[in-house]
C-alpha cells in the first residue's frame, strides 16, 4: 500500500494540506484509494471515509462494482410498439 503523501501529525490528528483525516472504515478494505501512514490507514480522496459509506456504497471506491441486472436492456415503449405490430 502506498503511503499517504504531504501527511503530518499534529495535535488535531493526521493532516493533509490543513484538513484533518479520518482513519477509514471496514468497507474501504480492498479499495485503491488506501493509503498507510504512521501504521494507520487514511482515503487519498475523502477526508471521512465513514460519512462516503453512511448512505450506502461509498462512489469513490474501487472495490465494489455496481450490480448490473442481467439479460438485455428492453425499452418497454418500444416492445409494445413491436407487441403492437405482431413482430
Ligand atoms: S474511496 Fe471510499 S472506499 Fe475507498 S478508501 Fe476512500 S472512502 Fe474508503
Amino acid at each position: 500500500m502506498a503511503n499517504l503523501e504531504n501527511a503530518t501529525k499534529t495535535a488535531e490528528g493526521v493532516t493533509v494540506n490543513g484538513i484533518v483525516l479520518s482513519p477509514v472504515v471496514e468497507q474501504c478494505e480492498g479499495c485503491n484509494r488506501l493509503r498507510e501512514f504512521e501504521g494507520e490507514k487514511f482515503c487519498s480522496s475523502y477526508a471521512f471515509p465513514a460519512k462516503k459509506w453512511m448512505g450506502g456504497n461509498c462512489n469513490f471506491a474501487t472495490h465494489i462494482k455496481v450490480a448490473v441486472a442481467k439479460g438485455a436492456k428492453v425499452n418497454p415503449l418500444k416492445a409494445s410498439k413491436r407487441a403492437a405490430k405482431g413482430k
